[in-house]
């Protein structure tokens, strides 16, 4: 459950992202202070070094004032040379070894001294060498275990190293000599060790802070997609027309609850129109079906002629037939809402199919007094022919039906916009406004006594655009009561057509 809960994860990477910044802050500012505390005490015995190298050449220490006069003058002479006498010349770079000077005091001056005060806690030590290894001279605190360095060729530089928990810093002159300055480290390790201690207690306390902050910032983060969520199970386990409370439809959680809540309010309305259909088919059929079963028993209460019973039967056939009709139209929507009817398209010419459906509709156009004129300019498209010629004879039969005794219908054919438009207008009764918005509904009928008479159904306008918007065409009306009707049919052609 956790592996799937998002607050879970967004805790989880907000700790990896802590602990990651906090390790590497805090292993930043350890090396920082390491390196800084041991650059000091490196610092310092370079200082020392160069005091105790001046010491052992007899000059006085840099920045201390002049010191003791100088045991040995000028570079070249070892501060250890007894009365400043003069060594024989070098040969190969080293003195004749019977010109070994004695050991000596070095005779440090007070700020040399100074500078390796035992009396310090944390203090320096020296020890001072001849070439060679002889010790001269070593501060009463220098470790016992303290060995003379090792000097590669004639190299005169300051070398520092850290030698189990001591540092050390140690120089040769150009006669061999060598000095050496150091100092414990222990007290430095466990200044840094405590140092890393509070590191990681502060890291800790950081840590646990942010991962207090961060739980609080993702629950309330989460909290109203809970709600959503509780809100949305609500509405679809019980009453579609509740809606989601949105507190702030700008935000990203504001416009979620805003698309479910318009989600939920097309549901609710399909459903609606769905109850509605139901209701209504019900209603359709259980009429023809009264009419039916009160035919019969009336015929059948008593003995009746043949001509009576004959007349019972056809009426009973006329209003089977009503119902089949019916059926099969709600049978046809049934399938084009379960998108099941598949129209097999073909190229056709527009023109040739209207003129066709016109041809067949004409008698019964002649039989109400209705004449209908043609103007069928050619118009290609791709479309199943018996479902177009479908559409094509619903609308005429619709104008010959609601029109007047010796009115008219224009049927016109012709290509606009890359369109294929085909115009059905006729001189009947017109719809009024308040009938036109609702003519392609389910059921529909504007005028109730003429429809009812005729025994019409209601659902020929829906059918029609069914299977216009299955060819991806449109189908609209408009009318002016009284005067008439035009129903426009839109298909794509060429390239356009789906
Ligand atoms: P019906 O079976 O009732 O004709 P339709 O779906 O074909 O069902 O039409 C729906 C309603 O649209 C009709 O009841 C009628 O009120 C209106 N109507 C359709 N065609 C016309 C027209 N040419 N003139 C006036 N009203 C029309």
């Amino acid at each position: 459950m956790f592996a799937h809960s998002i607050r879970w994860r967004l805790q989880l990477w907000l700790a990896f992202l802590l602990v990651c910044v906090m390790s590497g802050f805090g292993i930043t500012v350890y090396q920082l202070k390491r390196i800084d505390q041991f650059s000091q005490i490196d610092e310092e015995l370079e200082i020392r070094i160069d005091a105790l190298d001046r010491a052992v050449r007899g000059g006085p220490p840099a920045g201390f004032g002049p010191g003791r006069p100088p045991f040995g003058r000028g570079p070249g002479r070892s501060g250890f040379e007894e009365g400043g006498r003069r060594p024989p010349p070098f040969r190969d770079g080293a003195p004749p070894p019977l010109m070994r000077p004695k050991p000596v005091d070095l005779r440090l001056s007070p700020e040399v001294t100074g500078l390796f005060d035992e009396s310090r806690t944390n203090s320096f030590y020296f020890l001072a060498w001849y070439r060679g290894g002889t010790l001269i001279q070593q501060a009463t605190n220098a470790p016992a275990d303290v060995s003379f360095p090792e000097r590669l060729g004639r190299d005169t530089q300051t070398h520092l190293r850290t030698r189990d928990s001591f540092r050390e810093a140690y120089h040769f002159t150009e006669m061999g000599d060598c000095v050496l300055a150091g100092r414990s480290i222990t007290a430095d390790w466990q200044a840094l060790h405590r140092f890393a201690w509070w590191l990681l207690a502060a890291g800790g306390a950081v840590l646990a802070l942010g991962i207090g902050g961060g739980r609080r910032l993702t629950t309330r983060a989460i909290r109203p997609i809970e709600e959503i969520s509780a809100a949305a199970r609500r509405i679809s386990e019980s009453n579609l027309s509740e809606r989601i409370g949105v507190k702030d439809p700008k935000n990203e959680l504001g416009r979620l609850a805003g698309v479910l809540n318009s989600t939920f309010a097309r549901l609710e309305a399909a459903f609606a129109q769905q109850k509605q259909f139901t209701a209504d088919a019900s209603h359709e059929l259980r009429t023809p079906l009264t009419v039916l079963i009160s035919e019969a028993q009336t015929t059948l209460a008593r003995e009746r002629s043949a001509a009576e019973y004959r007349e019972t039967i056809e009426a009973c056939l006329d209003t089977a037939q009503q119902m089949r009709r019916l059926t099969e139209s709600l049978l046809e929507l049934a399938r084009f809402d379960a998108g099941q009817e598949h129209l097999q398209r073909a190229p056709l010419e527009l023109a040739e199919t209207t003129r066709a459906c016109v041809d067949l509709i004409r008698p019964l156009a002649e039989q109400r007094g209705v004449s209908i004129h043609c103007e069928l300019t050619p118009a290609k498209v791709s479309g199943h022919a018996d479902r177009l010629a479908q559409v094509i004879t619903n609308l005429l039969t619709n104008a010959i039906h609601y029109n007047r005794p010796d009115g008219e219908i224009r049927v016109t054919t012709r290509i606009e916009n890359s369109a294929a438009i085909l115009c059905v207008s006729d001189s009947g009764i017109g719809i009024s406004a308040e009938d036109l918005p609702h003519i392609f509904e389910r059921f529909y009928r504007g005028d109730k006594s003429r429809s009812a008479a005729a025994g019409r159904t209601g659902l020929g306008l829906a059918i029609s655009k069914a299977i216009m918007e299955a060819h991806g065409g449109t189908i609209e009306a408009s009318s002016e009561p009284g005067a008439g009707s035009t129903f426009t049919v839109s298909l794509p052609t060429g390239s356009n057509a789906v």
